[in-house]
């Protein structure tokens, strides 16, 4: 009886993750057959294609036909039209590009050519705003997935998982399904087959739910089921019908650490044995909903094998170099830091555990040599020093002459001559938890770092040659805007030693000591909203603001000065902390690439000063100006849903957008250029001289 593990969209496309071959390997190991399958790779790969984007372009271009046959249009409607507008030109850019850009990525040469790489990743992004703009009220990128009504409920998940709206149902449709189906048609064994899709992050959940209502649909015999840190955090704070509406379309979940589950998942369905007794196992209960048999939820990692890759499609990520994941550790040695939840635990993260340093390098020698690559990216929550020092120690022994990169807490512990033994072994590359470089702040995150070592383990890290990333955030409770600007002037004042950074901004959630002891962080009330079935809204309002609107634009004014320092990229592309096109730039053109590469000022600026497209204008029937109005009454209906009636629906939404006034027609002429909002070619004479008042708004 084969196990198909299917890795939903959206994801990293440009590496294979670490979880399905984690446990492909185990159940390989116990001689289940397996399918690995990266849905979010080649789910990717068909939608970032010349004949599918040439059909979003046209989509786009009959949904505003649609649109404008009507007089005037509702408050939906003006969204639907702004963002179909906005992404007119992305879209015919993306369709012509994306064949060349793709097959940059994939080219060593044109990979690390600065211009053709900037050009590459910007098509990318274009087709992914085409994308999302064709299936509105769609946002895709690589790390998130977000409908405004879509996880509320497993109706709503179904709803948006129609063809109009999901981007991913044709290749669901057209190639998943009939895989799946021939893998099961082909177990002679008469067994009905399992399933099970991997769900790691947010932006994973709401395409894997859509994935497997279809799945079900199509192949209702065989056993259907889903686990994954994504998946976990939300199953385990429901219980009874709240977790039996979580199931959804899945006949059951795997929650925490998935080996054992899955593995006694397999043999009892193999056996016609009871489901019931599984620990971890999230089953349909007719009397409670749903229910589970809790057990220990974290595996002995002395006794896992190494990741299995095989049957993964490793040629075909957007990389021209293969990076592999490994996991040296699970869990955080530290676990401590307040804002964290992180990976397969309740609250915080999961025990730490380590493999013995020799299996890890055998492992690390097995897949370097079976994939013919040196990459590596050590995935894993925190690793602690002294093992990741002596697994550099081991790796120089071993000559196995990796190049490698992961995540590190900063301890005092790394040493400049540490530091150096990390470089000699392969590292290229750490990314700190910086968290952020203000001291009150950061004790009260509980780094158990002061900033005085954070700092010092950047000097020598750069001073060894390894790039520090910084990844820091701002908005922890309580932050001030003084101490939020701590942060970046720690960052600007170490810019010869920063490889590049990443400042975020603080996000509540669930398991995090901040939501356990609100309180304690100025926190007076933490919320969710009534109508979130599946319960994964999280608000929260201080005891007193910790900073005003003028606060946060002056430190978002501050971040924007600064990252002219840098030739910074969103995710999953070089420039972007702990990913893999980061890492083989690092390891091709030292760590100081990023810094170099602003400094310079060369290929990326001539790229990005150089349109994407030929630009092209066109008359619209509804202002896109006034339509971008709607824009603002959508944030403050959301601000009413949210903070004040505390409950979203459907209905609710209707209530307060039904007396919003309709746009009528008034045609005009706008210039359409990719990467860039429209712009009015002309406004109507009105027989006066403009004003030059400073506060004067009429044009
Ligand atoms: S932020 Fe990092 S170091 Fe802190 S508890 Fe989480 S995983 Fe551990």
């Amino acid at each position: 009886m084969t196990v198909a593990l299917v890795y939903p969209p959206t994801c990293d496309p440009t590496a294979p993750y670490l979880a399905v071959p984690m446990l492909t390997g185990f159940l390989r190991a116990h001689s289940v057959p397996v399918l690995p399958i990266d849905a979010n790779l080649e789910a990717f790969d068909a939608l970032l294609d010349p004949g599918a984007l040439s059909g979003i372009a046209e989509r786009i271009d009959a949904g505003i036909a649609v649109l404008e046959r009507a007089d005037a249009l509702s408050h939906e409607q003006q969204l639907r039209y702004l963002a179909l507008q906005r992404a007119r030109a992305d879209a015919h850019a993306a369709a012509r590009g994306i064949a060349e850009a793709k097959a940059t990525l994939r080219d060593e040469a044109r990979f690390f050519d600065e211009a053709s790489y900037d050009r590459a990743t910007r098509i990318i992004d274009a087709a992914l705003r085409a994308i999302s703009a064709a299936h509105h009220p769609l946002h895709l990128d690589f790390t998130a997935y977000r409908t405004p009504f879509g996880l509320l409920s497993q109706d709503e998940i179904r709803r948006m998982a129609a063809p109009d709206y999901d981007p991913f149902d044709a290749y669901v449709n057209e190639t998943l399904i009939p895989r799946l189906r021939q893998t099961f048609a082909n177990d002679t064994d008469g067994r009905r087959g399992v399933i099970g899709l991997s769900v790691c992050f947010p932006g994973q959940l709401q395409p894997a739910y859509a994935f497997a209502w279809k799945i079900k649909r199509a192949l209702p015999d065989v056993h259907l089921t889903a686990g994954g840190p994504g998946l976990t955090q939300m199953m385990i704070r429901l219980s009874g019908s709240a977790l039996a509406e979580a199931l959804g379309p899945f006949d059951s979940a795997v929650v925490y650490e998935g080996e054992h589950t899955l593995l006694a998942l397999a043999q009892a369905l193999e056996t016609g044995a009871s489901l019931r007794a599984i620990p971890n196992l999230v089953l349909r209960d007719p009397l409670l909903g749903a229910r589970y048999v809790a057990g220990h939820g974290m595996e002995d990692l002395q006794g896992l094998p190494s990741p299995d890759f095989d049957g993964l499609p490793l040629e075909r990520y957007l990389s021209p170099r293969l990076t592999l994941p490994y996991d040296p550790t699970r869990g955080c040695y530290w676990g401590k830091c307040t804002f964290c939840h992180y990976g397969l635990a309740e609250v915080g993260t999961a025990e730490y555990r380590e493999r013995d340093v020799a299996t890890m390098i055998a492992h690390l020698r097995e897949l370097s040599t079976k994939h013919a690559t040196k990459h590596f990216y050590f995935s894993q929550d925190s690793v602690a020093p002294k093992t990741l020092v002596k697994l550099a120690d081991a790796l120089i022994d071993s000559g196995l002459e990796l190049r490698w990169g992961t995540d590190l807490k900063p301890e005092k512990y790394l040493t400049a001559e540490r530091a150096d033994t990390l470089r000699r072994s392969g590292a290229v590359a750490c990314a700190l938890g910086v968290e952020s470089g203000n001291g009150r702040v950061l004790e009260l995150i509980d780094k158990g770092a002061p900033v005085r070592v954070v700092s010092d383990v950047i000097d020598r890290l750069a001073a060894a040659g390894v790039a520090a990333e910084a990844m820091c955030f701002t908005d922890f409770p309580t932050e001030t805007r003084d101490e939020a600007l701590d942060t970046l002037r720690f960052l600007d004042e170490r810019r010869d030693c920063i490889a590049v950074y990443i400042v975020g901004e603080f996000g509540l959630t669930h398991g995090s000591l901040v939501a356990q002891e609100p309180p304690r962080f100025g926190v007076r009330e933490v919320w969710q909203l009534a109508g979130d079935r599946l319960g994964l809204s999280l608000f929260f309002e201080p005891i007193a603001p910790w900073k005003s609107d003028d606060d946060r634009a002056a430190v978002d004014d501050e971040l924007a000065e600064l990252s002219r320092s840098w030739t910074l990229r969103p995710y999953p592309w070089a420039g972007a902390v702990s990913t893999a096109h980061t890492l083989l730039h690092y390891a091709e053109l030292g760590p100081g690439v990023f810094r170099d590469r602003a400094r310079g000022g060369d290929a990326a600026r001539h790229g990005a000063a150089r349109s994407l497209d030929e630009p092209f204008e066109a008359a619209v029937k509804f202002d896109l100006a006034r339509a971008a109005l709607a824009e603002r009454r959508e944030a403050e209906t959301w601000g009413e849903l949210v903070s004040v009636l505390r409950a979203v629906s459907r209905e609710a939404y209707a209530g307060l957008t039904k007396s919003y006034r309709p746009l009528r027609a008034s045609p005009a002429r706008f210039r359409f250029a990719a990467e860039s909002a429209p712009e009015a070619l002309s406004t109507r004479p009105r027989g006066r001289r403009p004003s030059h008042a400073h506060n004067a708004t009429r044009r």
